[in-house]
């Protein structure tokens, strides 16, 4: 991508009602664009991170056997009557269509999931199956002062598994589990999330929240070094040790729960009448589970996380583009800088790396400055000063060391 012809800019000037850091940090950048309070809008750079997050999640979700469907976000009153949460769920937001019929927009989708997985899974033989989507979701959040750690419109990826046993259920318990940990590695999150017990509902004592530790967190979990996972606050009162070795002594820390897994047992089945036959041909309802990950959150959370005084330092796998190549025209011979610059561009996309390419008009410092702001992994500068030396600097963001590297090397190296 060529900067010129980027249409969004980085800016100076923030909108005074933003006070959370990640949305700051990234409409400065120009990742995205602040519609009201907890509504965004993604702009190039930011959905093509929020597009690298989704589908991390959605290649490990195939991998454990998720089938990707999307479901709508007009979900009819009825449904939610049925299991008793239109009156209940205290965030939705309620609509009127002209049938003067009521509507909401989906907050979670539970009711509709369910009656659909129905019309397909007869007997035991159908089970287990396990769908998801990543979809926008809404709620009519109380305090939207998060950003996008807490939108009223936000992204999230909703697994449901379907199961004939509790024992089938708590084995793809574990599975999910995994996968979720490979998906926070892969986010450059895996040293700072817990797995955090929360609490459970009826069905089972615990639900698990993935908190990843951050100073604008809005969540305090209460780890024990001794298992390495955590517990929330709620469980923390009411137990007060933790559930693996009894330890009382916990590191108490503000951190950002980027995901939940929960055994829903029979809760949506019931109410949905819900069953399969076994292989006597006996009903019995059907078990269920459901798995969350909100990608709008992950990305503000990577932002909080991983920045420094000067803007954002993605992570390779979630980058807009992996290099930021930069061309320094200089006075002497601005033809040649430029035309070494443009060769190195298309050589690298020929090959199928990500580049931005900045071929603005603009000055030296404010070309740096935007690519700080910007915070792609690698940093190629050409210029004058490189091309007498017949090579290219190559600048890490993460800890700003740089090399040369000689202009016939740099896909090898990049590669
Ligand atoms: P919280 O406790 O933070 O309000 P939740 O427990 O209600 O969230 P779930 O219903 O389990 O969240 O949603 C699954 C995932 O969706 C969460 O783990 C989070 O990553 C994401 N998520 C939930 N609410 C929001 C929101 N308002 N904005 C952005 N992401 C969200
Ligand atoms: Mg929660």
């Amino acid at each position: 991508m060529r900067q010129s012809k980027l249409f969004t800019k980085t800016i100076k000037e923030l909108p005074k009602d933003e006070t959370s850091f990640n949305a700051q940090a990234l409409m400065r950048a120009g990742f995205i664009d602040k519609v009201a309070a907890g509504i965004y809008a993604m702009l190039p750079l930011g959905y093509r991170v929020l597009n690298k997050i989704s589908d991390i999640i959605r290649e490990e979700m195939d991998a454990i056997g998720g089938q990707e469907i999307f479901m709508p976000a007009l979900l009819p009153k009825e449904l939610w009557q049925r299991t008793n949460r239109w009156e209940n769920f205290d965030v939705l937001f309620k609509i009127m269509g002209t049938d003067k019929k009521e509507y909401a927009l989906g907050a979670t989708h539970e009711e509709i999931v369910t009656p659909l997985v129905k019309k397909q899974v007869l007997s035991y033989k159908d089970l287990p199956v396990a769908v998801y989507q990543i979809q926008t979701k809404f709620r009519n959040e109380l305090r939207a002062k998060a950003g996008l750690i807490r939108g009223r419109e936000f992204s999230m990826k909703d697994l449901y598994s379907f199961h004939k046993s509790e024992d089938d259920l708590n084995e793809y318990y574990k599975i999910a589990q995994k996968a979720y940990f490979k998906i926070f590695e892969r986010f450059g999150l895996l040293d700072r999330t817990y797995l955090t017990f929360a609490s459970g509902g009826a069905f089972s004592k615990y639900s698990h929240e993935f908190q990843t530790l951050a100073e604008n967190g809005e969540d305090t979990i209460y780890i024990c070094d001794n298992c390495d996972i955590a517990i929330n606050k709620e469980i923390i009162d009411e137990q007060k040790k933790c559930p693996n070795c009894g330890n009382d002594d916990f590191r108490v820390e503000k951190a950002v729960e980027v995901g939940n897994i929960f055994k829903l047992g029979t809760r949506f089945s019931k109410p949905f009448g819900f069953k399969f036959a076994d292989e006597e041909g006996k009903q019995h309802d059907v078990i269920m589970g459901c798995y969350g990950m909100g990608p709008t959150r992950v990305m503000a959370t990577i932002v909080e996380v991983h920045h420094d005084d000067k803007g954002i330092i993605w992570p390779e796998e979630v980058a807009p583009y992996r290099i930021h190549l930069i061309s320094l025209k200089g006075k002497n011979d601005p033809a040649r800088v430029a035309e070494a610059a443009e060769k190195i561009y298309q050589d690298l996309v020929k090959n199928g790396l990500e580049v931005l390419f900045d071929d603005r008009e603009t000055s030296a410092g404010e070309k740096f400055a935007d690519a700080d702001l910007i915070g792609c992994p690698y940093r190629l500068i050409v210029s004058e000063k490189t091309l007498a030396a017949a090579s290219i600097e190559l600048k890490t963001r993460k800890d700003g060391k740089a090399e040369l590297i000689p202009l016939d090397g740099v896909l090898k190296k990049l590669k």
